[in-house]
């Protein structure tokens, strides 16, 4: 059983560290994005420095209290927020925001795990290299918190997750011993993978304090288009088109439903549409070539070769870096407009690609068995991942379907889970998903899981009720 972080608790530990270091709780500690529920926390601290993160942690493991690691607090699955139990210590990453180095040559770049997502890619930028991760939340997310969730986002298809992403890690471990993982090494096979351990780990194994991240050239040219196509299906044979004409070079293939359009235009309408009239299913194709391509000819090739093969109805091609700019806005604007019609039950799953169209298919009528909704599915398609979200019809709110959020959940994932597909494709298992882990995950997993749980943290502080379901 933990003891809370209580007074006498706190009063130790800030005496012992650098003054300011333990803090009172803000309220952005404590608030989910979405407004779900709202956490409990006994005191923040702010550490400077892995020894100072190291000594925190030795300190809750002594006294058994829960830590909560905390980077942006932009998950989306409650990881950060823990919301029941004794009450946790909050420990924010946010003053360890340094680039310790950065090697052009070997296209790495060594970060504290506080930077923001976008700070890094900045970093990458000034020496003439891209850090590919790219997420709507980069301005406020940190590189910790990315890696601890294993973030996904628009740029996967080509560059890869930040599981992909990350070479090496610092990170306090839970009773406080501090592992040296800051490697720079592409190979490296001596034993068991720490780094992919703590990568996906919510904080449940460890604090990530530093990350060596790997970097990519940025291509000469980049271009963008939005292209209509008559189903998803139709869109899923346009990528395996674009890919045969480009190879590699499609960094992100974006599925828009026209349900998101109608959203945008509903809360955000100074957003600019493409199409005088919404079409059912676009997506948002983007390109980066080597020096001596033309992005916005290969998109035309795409475009004509697609429309002969019937894939494509209608297309338009940004005309400057402007325009591209303008066209990722709207993408990426309509996890806000979403927030703002407000979703019954939303949902980030994953299917192999040859299943996306025929669930999508199925999936509407089958939730319309349940009840009127209206849906918005997008989502990054060239990764078989789909943000399915389902929303009150107009003039209703979502409060007045609490009692069928569960169901509809139940049905989404029960058929995401039979067509071969995951129940959380990049926002992880926080502690919305728990449940769900433990009813779809394969059960020599989950009792492996728990023995590296209870090994590597026996008193079970870290981000107590993550993942997996706390001990009583
Ligand atoms: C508008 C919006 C768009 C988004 N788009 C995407 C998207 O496209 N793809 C995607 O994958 N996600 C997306 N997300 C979700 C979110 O941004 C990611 O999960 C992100 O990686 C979380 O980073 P963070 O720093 O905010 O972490 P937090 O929210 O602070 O924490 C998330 C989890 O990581 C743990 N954690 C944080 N820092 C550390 C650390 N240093 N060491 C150990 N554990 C730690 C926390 O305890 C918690 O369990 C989006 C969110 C928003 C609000």
């Amino acid at each position: 059983m933990l003891n809370p972080a209580d007074t006498a608790f706190l009063e130790t530990l800030a005496a012992a560290l650098p003054d300011g270091t333990i803090g009172a709780v803000e309220p952005r500690y404590l608030a989910d994005p979405r407004g779900r529920v709202g956490g409990h926390a006994g005191g923040v601290a702010r550490p400077r420095s892995v020894a100072e993160v190291s000594q925190v942690i030795a300190a809750c493991h002594a006294a058994r209290v829960g830590v909560v690691p905390f980077g942006g607090g932009t998950g989306l699955v409650l990881g950060q927020v823990m919301d029941g139990g004794p009450m946790p210590l909050v420990l924010s990453l946010e003053r360890m925001r340094a680039v310790r180095s950065v090697h052009p040559s070997e296209n790495v770049v060594v970060v504290e795990a506080g930077a923001t997502l976008a700070e890094v890619q900045a970093a990458a930028d000034s020496v003439g290299r891209l850090f590919p991760l790219s997420l709507a939340s980069q301005g406020t997310a940190r590189i910790g918190g990315n890696l601890a969730t294993n973030a996904g986002g628009a740029n996967v298809l080509r560059y890869g997750n930040a599981r992909d992403l990350c070479l090496g890690l610092e990170a306090v471990l839970p009773d406080g011993s501090i592992w040296h993982g800051l490697k720079r090494l592409r190979k490296d096979n001596t034993g068991y993978d720490l780094r992919n351990l703590l990568v996906g780990s919510e904080g449940t194994l460890g604090v990530i304090t530093a990350a060596s991240l790997k970097l990519a050239p940025i291509p000469a040219a980049m271009g963008t288009a939005f292209m209509v196509v008559p189903s998803p299906a139709a869109a899923l044979e346009l990528l395996a088109l674009a890919q045969a004409q480009l190879g590699g070079l499609v960094s992100a293939f974006e599925l828009i439903a026209k349900m998101g359009l109608a959203f945008l235009a509903e809360k955000m309408p100074e957003q600019r549409q493409p199409f005088a009239e919404a079409p059912d299913w676009m997506v948002l194709i983007d390109v980066g070539l080597p020096d001596g391509l033309d992005p916005q000819q290969a998109l035309a090739a795409v475009f004509e070769a697609g429309a002969e093969a019937g894939l494509v109805l209608d297309g338009v091609i940004a005309q400057s870096q402007a325009q591209r700019a303008e066209f990722w806005a709207l993408r990426e604007n309509i996890p806000e407009a979403n927030r703002r019609i407000g979703a019954i039950s939303s949902h980030d799953i994953s299917l192999p690609l040859g299943e996306v169209a025929g669930f999508i298919t199925d999936a509407g009528p089958a939730l319309a068995g349940l009840g009127d909704w209206r849906i918005n599915c997008f989502g990054h398609l060239g990764d078989g991942n789909l943000h399915y979200n389902v929303f009150p019809m107009p003039g209703e709110a979502r409060a007045q379907h609490e009692n069928s959020r569960a169901a509809i959940k139940t049905l989404v994932h029960d058929m995401a889970h039979a067509r071969g597909g995951s129940v959380s494709a990049e926002h992880g298992i926080g502690r919305l998903k728990v449940d769900d882990l433990e009813k779809y995950g394969d059960p020599a997993k989950l009792a492996a899981m728990r023995a590296i749980k209870s090994a590597l943290d026996p008193h079970g502080i870290m981000n107590p009720g993550a993942v997996l379901r706390a001990a009583r």
